[in-house]
């Protein structure tokens, strides 16, 4: 799903620490830079909201929970 990524979306990434990319997903695997279900990554790894003008949220994103956020 592709969304536009604006001031207010921005902000409420910042305010609610959204989490949408492939590094906070359950099926990342880190160690090799991928997804353990085997989709492309390019687009939704290591997003840079500051840097898009849109995001492409992944439909199977799972949310890894707060060990992912610790560490990364
Ligand atoms: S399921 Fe989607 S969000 Fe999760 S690792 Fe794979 S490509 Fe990334």
């Amino acid at each position: 799903m592709k969304s536009l990524v604006d001031e207010r979306l921005r902000e409420e990434a910042r305010t609610f620490a959204l989490r949408f990319a492939c590094e906070d997903c359950a099926y990342f695997e880190p160690e090799y830079e991928r997804c353990g279900n085997g989709y492309p990554t390019g687009s939704h790894a290591h997003v840079d909201l500051s840097l898009r003008r849109h995001l492409e949220f992944c439909k199977e994103f799972e949310f890894a929970g707060p060990l992912a956020l610790d560490a990364g």
